[in-house]
């Protein structure tokens, strides 16, 4: 939520327009988890006044072409034990 909440106050009106102009990309797929959000991998870290991620993600549609990425990462992944996929089997 951290990530999110920090990017929204950050996006000035240039770089809103910028974002216009430019391919999108959803990242959340991983070659371990596909659409259940709670098992990825990817960590978002926080390094003064950017976010290191640390990951790599599968499947994404126009990431050749895409200028702006919506990265899915967990920014506190002691907060996530494990898979709601499998916590519930
Ligand atoms: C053409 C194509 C384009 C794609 N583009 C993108 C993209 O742009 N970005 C991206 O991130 N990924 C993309 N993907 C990946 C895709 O979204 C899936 O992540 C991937 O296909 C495999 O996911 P999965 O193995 O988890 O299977 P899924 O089909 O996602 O899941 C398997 C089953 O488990 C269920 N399930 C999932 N999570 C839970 C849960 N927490 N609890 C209970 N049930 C659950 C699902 O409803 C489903 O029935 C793309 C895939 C394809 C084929």
């Amino acid at each position: 939520m951290g990530v999110v909440r920090d990017a929204a106050l950050c996006i000035s009106r240039d770089l809103l327009c910028y974002y216009c102009d430019q391919v999108g990309a959803f990242a959340l797929s991983e070659a371990g988890s596909g659409s259940d959000a709670f098992a990825l991998k990817t960590t978002a870290v926080k390094q003064g006044s950017d976010y290191i991620l640390n990951g790599s993600k599968m499947w994404i549609s126009n990431a050749d072409h895409a200028g702006v990425f919506l990265v899915m990462a967990n920014a506190d992944p002691a907060a996530v034990s494990s898979s709601l996929f499998n916590s519930c089997l």
